[in-house]
């Protein structure tokens, strides 16, 4: 059952309750750029992209927000690291959600006066948890004496080290949020949203699992530098994976060394994969053997292509042989299984249509068009 949370709003975006699960990504252009970001964008919400972060490292890259909100319409976050002023402005620019790191923005006076903003705004905040920048072990909330290379997080035991009750990095990425909320909840600010990403996958869970008892707040989940598009889509989905199935989280990033667009796709897979969302197709393919009369690892991947045109909800195979494919694959709404020379095309397991193998991907297509949505 889906943890009950609260909801926040991003732009037009609901995040929590029974609202779906959003897949959202972050741009890879510098923020200043704007015909470079926008364009960006622009691509992502192609691929179904429902929310976009963008970097603010400096002034210029908060101001360029402006610009670049005007030009795009799905909504917009601003991400803020190290400079409180930076929150403050991307919010005058009319982001949608700001994101404040709380491991190095720990000045409770600067956070108090970005609280002011986004409440006038109207815009929830999303406290970021990362543990590549925790603060300090016995830091959290100040900003004084410490030294961020000195930071001592790594010699706190991971999830897989705990072995007694010593104080690990579960326990100082749960505290970190921990301070930030209640600095919220002070000033009478509810609009919130957590996440608590880490690399090493079993500190992540356990820390989404811990702060969900605690708090009602909606959570953004990822693993953080999860790596290249096929390791890091594998770990984020692993770590996501048990968290979504236990009804944690609420809106989602896949954090992937590529092309956004790829962590958008990885995003709508890991959703797909639990029934959670059922936006696009959906592509079964078997993964040939022996019997095999096709390349089946050119054809489905020819298909997987041909679908990224379509926007129906459908199941859809692509097999390698007649014998055993239309039965392997007979919960798909339609399937094509290659036969010496030929292809089947079958609907729910039935066979509708034979074609010669040179039309099957054209046959396969038209059918496609011409069957109904499954949702
Ligand atoms: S559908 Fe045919 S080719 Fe594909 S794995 Fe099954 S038996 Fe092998």
């Amino acid at each position: 059952m889906r943890r009950n949370t609260s909801v926040v709003s991003v732009g037009n975006v609901k995040v929590g309750g029974n609202n779906d699960i959003t897949v959202q990504s972050m741009t890879k252009t510098n923020t200043s750029d704007v015909n470079a970001t926008v364009k960006q964008i622009k691509d992502l919400e192609e691929a179904g992209c429902e929310i976009i972060r963008c970097a603010v490292p400096d002034m210029a890259a908060a101001e360029a927000l402006k610009s670049i909100k005007q030009q795009v319409s799905i909504p917009v976050i601003a991400d803020i690291h190290f400079h409180y002023k930076l929150a403050i402005e991307a919010a005058r620019n009319g982001v949608d959600c700001l994101r404040l790191n709380p491991g190095n923005l720990r000045d409770s006076e600067q956070i108090k006066d970005v609280v002011k903003i986004a409440k006038e705004r109207s815009i929830p905040i999303r406290i970021g948890v990362n543990f590549g920048s925790l603060p300090p072990v016995g830091g959290i909330g100040k900003t004084k004496g410490f030294s961020r290379h000195m930071d001592m997080v790594n010699t706190l035991p991971k999830a897989s080290e705990i072995t007694n009750d010593t104080y690990s990095v579960v326990d100082h990425m749960i505290a970190t949020a921990l301070w930030e909320i209640s600095l919220l909840e002070q000033m009478d600010f509810d609009d919130i949203k957590i996440s608590l990403k880490a690399f090493d996958v079993p500190t992540t869970i356990e820390s989404y699992r811990r702060l969900a008892k605690l708090v009602p707040y909606p959570f953004h989940l990822g693993i953080t530098e999860a790596g290249t598009a096929f390791a890091g889509s594998i770990r984020t989905a692993v770590g996501l994976g048990v968290l979504l199935y236990e009804g944690i989280g609420d809106t989602i990033r896949v954090s992937l060394s590529d092309d956004p667009v790829k962590e958008v796709e990885a995003g709508f897979e890991i959703l797909k994969s639990l029934n959670l969302r059922n936006k696009g197709t959906t592509l079964v393919a078997c993964p040939s053997c022996g019997r095999a009369d096709v390349d089946v690892r050119k054809l489905a991947n020819d298909v997987d292509q041909l679908l990224k045109k379509t926007d129906k909800n459908i199941k859809v195979a692509v097999m390698g042989c007649e014998v055993n494919g239309p039965g392997e694959a007979k919960d798909a709404d339609i399937g094509i299984a290659a036969g010496a020379g030929r292809a089947i095309i079958f609907k729910k397991g039935e066979k509708v249509k034979v074609v010669p193998e040179e039309n099957m991907l054209a046959a396969l297509m038209e059918e496609i068009e011409n069957t109904p949505s499954s949702v």
